[in-house]
This record gives structure tokens, C-alpha cells and sequence, in this order.
């Protein structure tokens, strides 16, 4: 274990600054930081229970990267192995981790992914760090890269006052919601998310990746449902500049 530094440390600010750079620098789309205490009483912690994460001083960086629909593979989900594009993340958090632990003596680790195993709730600490905001779709909706960005988290022994955090207008607001409409669970109706509508087409999409298995022998990785995610026309910059050269 690293030798703990003071709390009150005059470059924890600066130390930070380099960590998001560092992150960018190692592919991340975004990358932004929340004071760990403010994940306590964040809006899913409030619905949900508390539980997963249980580190409330500190501070999280939350990385984001972007899930490109021409590259449909890396949001498929491998029991035990995750999805291609978390674990381009999990090797950018740990990555930051080691270096603040051996730069600045500073620990640091990568979070889980899922509560379950002891993550945080992730799309409430991306909204808190100022990534993005979260849309009728429940999904974050990130400045140039709509609601197509997955996100990991890392903690490390920071101590922020603050977030660099800025007031994002909902891109929802002037939109005509079509993924209400195109949501073959009818989980947005209304521009409200039903957790139960959408975990049953969740459960579908496992139970067909399984019959796949069972009838090729060979491991099929699960496709779930990015319906709500591939129509949404907000802030989705790579795809206009792609549209544009064709
Ligand atoms: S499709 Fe429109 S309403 Fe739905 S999440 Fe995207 S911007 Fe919001
Ligand atoms: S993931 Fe699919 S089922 Fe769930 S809300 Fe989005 S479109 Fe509906």
C-alpha cells in the first residue's frame, strides 16, 4: 500500500487535471471527476438502496467512451469477460491507477462495473461529473457523442472540493422522442423508463444468445437491445461528420 498523503494537499487539483489528460491520452472519448461523497445520496442510490460502493471520501473519475454503431461488437456482452468496450476501459482504469499510485504515491483503483460486484452507479456519477445529461431513454446523453458513450469509473485518493460539473440543457426538450416510439418494449411511454419493460426484452436477448449456443455449440456473445440508444438524433457528431463525406 503507497504511503497515504495529506488530505489537504495543494495539488490534488493538478494531480487530477493530468489524470483526466492521461485518460484522454489512453483513448477515453471523455473523462471527468466527482468528490466520491457525492455518490451517497445520488438520484438511483435514493431509488434503488444503497448498495455496491461503499467509499465516500476520496474522488471518482469517470471515463466515458464512445460505442461507435459501426462497430456493433463492442457492446456485446460475454458472461465472465464483460463487453469489448469495457474492457478498453478497465485497461485505461487500471492503467491511471497504477501511475497515480507509483507518480504521486497517491492509491488509487479501478471500480467494478456492476453494483453487484461492489461498482457504483455509474450513469449518476457521469451526470454529477458534468459528462452529459440523462435522457428520456435513460441512457446519458455526453456533447458530441449522444447517448452512444459506456462508462467505468476508478477511484483514487484525491481529496476535490467540487465537480467540474456545468448545466447541460436535455436534448429531449425539442425532440419529436423517437425512441418512445421506437422501443419494442413500450418501456419509454410517455418519456417515462420502465425498468421492468426494459429488463424483460434484457432477458430476451439473453435467453436468445443461450438458444444460439445450445444450437451451434460455440459461445455466443448477447446483443441486447440498443433500440433507444441508435435512434436518438442528439449531439452525435462523429456520425454528421461521417454522413457528410458520403
Ligand atoms: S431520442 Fe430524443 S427524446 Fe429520446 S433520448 Fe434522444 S434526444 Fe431524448
Ligand atoms: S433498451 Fe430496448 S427495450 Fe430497453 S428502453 Fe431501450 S429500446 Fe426499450
Amino acid at each position: 500500500m503507497p504511503e497515504k498523503k495529506s488530505t489537504n494537499d495543494p495539488c490534488d487539483r493538478h494531480i487530477m487535471q493530468q489524470a483526466i489528460e492521461k485518460a484522454l491520452a489512453l483513448g477515453a472519448s471523455i473523462a471527468g471527476y466527482v468528490p466520491a461523497r457525492l455518490l451517497r445520496g445520488c438520484p438511483s442510490a435514493r431509488a434503488e438502496g444503497y448498495r455496491g460502493w461503499d467509499t465516500f471520501t476520496g474522488t471518482v473519475i469517470v471515463l466515458g467512451l464512445y460505442h461507435d454503431p459501426a462497430r456493433p461488437e463492442m457492446d456485446w456482452w460475454e458472461e465472465g469477460r464483460s463487453t469489448e468496450g469495457d474492457r478498453m476501459l478497465r485497461r485505461m482504469t487500471t492503467a491511471i491507477a497504477e501511475w497515480l499510485r507509483k507518480e504521486y504515491g497517491r492509491d488509487a483503483r479501478d471500480i467494478p462495473y456492476q453494483t453487484g460486484a461492489g461498482g457504483i452507479f455509474l450513469k449518476d456519477a457521469a451526470v454529477l461529473a458534468g459528462l452529459g445529461c440523462i435522457g428520456v431513454n435513460n441512457l446519458v446523453i455526453v456533447p458530441k457523442y449522444g447517448p452512444r458513450v459506456r462508462f467505468r469509473a476508478l477511484w483514487a485518493d484525491l481529496e476535490l472540493k467540487d465537480t467540474a460539473s456545468v448545466f447541460l440543457p436535455s436534448p429531449c426538450d425539442e425532440c419529436p422522442r423517437p425512441c418512445e416510439t421506437a422501443c419494442p418494449q413500450n418501456a419509454l411511454s410517455g418519456g417515462r423508463y420502465s425498468r421492468e419493460r426494459c429488463l424483460r426484452r434484457m432477458d430476451a436477448d439473453r435467453m436468445e444468445a443461450a438458444a444460439k449456443e445450445r444450437h451451434s455449440g460455440a459461445t455466443s456473445p448477447v446483443d441486447h437491445c440498443r433500440t433507444c440508444d441508435l435512434v436518438c438524433p442528439a449531439w452525435t457528431t462523429p456520425e454528421k461528420k461521417r454522413n457528410a463525406r458520403r
